[in-house]
C-alpha cells in the first residue's frame, strides 16, 4: 500500500499550530523545519506494514531538501512529488485540479486541507484528513489504513 503526506499544516505547522517531534543534532544543520509531533511513530508502523512513503506537496520545496528534511529525523521516503513534478506529470489537467494521487498509485493521501477532501470525492480518490488539534491523528490513521480493502 502507498500512503502520501501532505507537508505543509499537514507535516510542517504553518497557519497551523501543532506540537513537533524534538530536534536532532542533525536536523538542525538541514532545516529550521520540524516536523508534527507523532510523524516518527507513524512512518515506523507504515514501514512495518510495508507501506510505501511517499511526499506529495504543492510547494516548490526541493525533492533533495526533503529527502535530507525526512532522513535527518532517520526517515526514508520512497518518492517526492512537488509542484514541479504534479505540473509535470498531469501536463494539460494540472491546473484543474490541486492533487491527483491515482496518478501516483498512491492509495492513500493525507492532507490537511478539505478541498483536497472534496477531491477526492469528486475524481474517486481516498483522503484522511488531520484536525490541526487531533492528538490521535497517528492511531485515526492506522484505523482509516486497516479499514482500507487490500
Ligand atoms: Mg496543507
Amino acid at each position: 500500500m502507498t500512503i502520501s503526506f501532505d507537508l505543509d499544516d499537514t507535516l510542517i505547522p504553518g497557519m497551523k499550530r501543532f506540537p513537533t517531534e524534538s530536534q536532532r543534532f542533525w536536523h538542525r544543520l538541514v532545516s529550521r523545519e520540524k516536523l508534527r509531533t507523532g510523524t516518527l511513530t507513524l512512518m515506523k508502523a507504515l514501514r512495518e506494514q510495508d507501506c510505501k512513503i511517499y511526499i506529495y506537496t504543492t510547494s516548490l520545496r526541493s525533492p533533495a531538501y526533503i529527502r535530507w528534511l525526512f532522513l535527518s529525523y532517520g526517515i526514508r521516503l520512497d518518492k517526492i512529488i512537488n509542484k514541479t513534478v504534479h505540473d509535470k506529470t498531469l501536463s494539460g489537467g494540472a491546473g484543474t485540479v490541486s492533487k491527483l494521487p491515482p496518478a501516483f498509485d498512491i492509495d492513500l493521501h493525507i492532507d490537511d486541507s478539505p478541498g483536497v477532501a472534496q477531491e477526492g470525492v469528486r475524481l474517486n480518490f481516498r483522503t484522511f484528513i488531520v484536525e490541526e488539534q487531533d492528538a490521535d491523528w497517528v492511531s485515526n490513521v492506522l484505523k482509516t489504513i486497516k479499514s482500507l480493502p487490500l
